[in-house]
């Protein structure tokens, strides 16, 4: 990896702008996030795969991060937006001019969730919904204090950073969030930190970036038990495990219990941006005054992002690929079997594979890319591999993939 100092320097030979070639240009234009940026140019998305410039093919093992549960670019999808895109795009800030692709779309959520989420506030992102829902919560219980849990991840702003689970992450950073408890998560004692004083309790169905861990649903129990007792709001951050990763449409109901706030994203935009928090109307009513406009955006519920994440759902409801999801899950782990992997965990189609460190998941994951497969690793559990592939992968695609992780071990 070069440093800045040679990045887009005036001896880049090349064949793009400036004799810069696109990597080049990537890396002295676009503001980075890391050292080493997988720095592959894409050129066309369909289905699970993804095409380079050069033709070179890669199958998405991770659906860009769980978000392209339908494939990329479903033609669903791509004539929705072309649909919208004829009649409108911005034309107000959110929450003024009724726009149909929101109201299409927050109707048909609320046709599939339980009766008491039927109000959805549609933002940009998954970060600005759980904004949002920390906010209702304040708001609507005069109360300050948020528990939330050991090693889970809600985005990237000041407010879902403050309740980050994973100090390493969060200490850059300070001053975070006051009044912000971080308790273990599955573990029955952490029930007792949350209080009349608690404003709402947040958690990750399954806790993806942990490495995939799914808790005890006599503990999802006690936790909702404990919000009602409390008064507290439970708000159950959905963002990674909705839309049918789980095998379930949504995560929550593998725990027979409703979350007072639900939050989504990623899939939910079809592949545009998108997020919501979703609650009860009469609850959400508390952003209409003193003061009104209690969560602003401009952006938020774009009308494109809005009619391609309704055109995404109805696929994902009408296809099988939920049904299907046990069955592809147990032939992944039936495959991944190999000396070098310690353990394989998964709820659905959201699945991790253990390696002993980092340096070998990373070297795995590397030549992986190489052989035309593109997988990651997860933010808290660097040795573990992320398999979240569109739902629709194949029997055959699955062998595929699972042949060449274990060629490349
Ligand atoms: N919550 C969970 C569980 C997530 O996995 C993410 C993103 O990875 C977020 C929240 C934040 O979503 P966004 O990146 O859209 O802000």
């Amino acid at each position: 990896m070069a440093d800045n100092k040679e990045i887009g320097s005036d001896n880049d030979t090349g064949t793009g702008a400036g004799g810069m070639d696109m990597r080049q240009l990537f890396l002295r234009h676009v503001a980075q996030t890391s050292p080493n940026p997988l720095a592959i140019e894409i050129a066309r998305a369909e289905g699970l795969y993804l095409y380079d410039p050069a033709g070179k093919v890669y199958m998405d093992l991770i659906g860009g991060i769980s978000v392209c549960n339908m494939g990329h670019r479903h033609p669903r999808v791509v004539e929705a937006i072309r649909e919208q895109a004829d009649r409108y795009l911005h034309v107000l800030v959110y929450g003024e001019l009724i726009q149909s692709p929101q109201v299409q779309y927050a109707r048909l959520l609320a046709e599939h969730l339980p009766v008491s989420l039927n109000s959805v506030y549609f933002t940009n992102s998954g970060a600005e919904a759980v904004e949002g829902a920390m906010k209702l919560a304040k708001r609507l219980t005069g109360r300050t204090e948020i528990v939330a849990f050991d090693q889970s991840y809600h985005g990237s702003t000041q407010g879902a950073l403050s309740i980050m689970g994973d100090e390493y992450w969060r200490n850059a950073y300070r001053p975070l969030l006051p009044g912000v408890w971080h308790m273990k998560y599955d573990a029955m004692e952490s029930l007792d930190r949350i209080t009349e004083n608690t404003a709402c309790v947040i958690a990750e169905t399954v806790q993806a970036e942990r490495g995939v861990y799914v808790p005890r649903t006599e503990w999802m129990k006690a936790l909702r038990r404990r919000c009602d007792e409390t008064g507290a709001l439970l708000i159950l951050d959905e963002i990674q495990a909705g839309f049918g990763r789980t095998g379930k449409l949504w995560g929550f109901e593998q725990y027979g219990i409703v979350p007072d706030v639900l939050l989504l994203g990623k899939a939910l935009g079809g592949g545009m941006p998108l997020g919501a928090f979703v609650a009860d109307r009469g609850k959400m009513w508390a952003l209409t005054g003193a003061p009104v406009l209690g969560h602003i955006t401009t952006f938020g519920g774009h009308p494109v992002s809005c009619a391609a994440g309704m055109a995404g759902l109805q696929v994902l409801l009408e296809e099988d690929w939920m049904k299907e999801v046990g069955e592809k899950e147990a032939l992944f782990r039936e495959l991944l079997v190999h000396p070098a992997i310690r353990a394989v965990r998964s709820c659905g189609l959201l699945m991790a594979v253990e390696f002993e460190s980092y340096a070998i998941n990373k070297a795995i994951i590397d030549r992986c890319i190489e052989k035309g497969l593109l997988t990651d690793w997860f933010l808290f559990a660097p040795h573990c591999m992320r398999i979240a592939p569109p739902l629709l992968i194949t029997e055959e695609e699955i062998r595929r993939a699972c042949g060449i992780i274990l060629a490349c071990i």
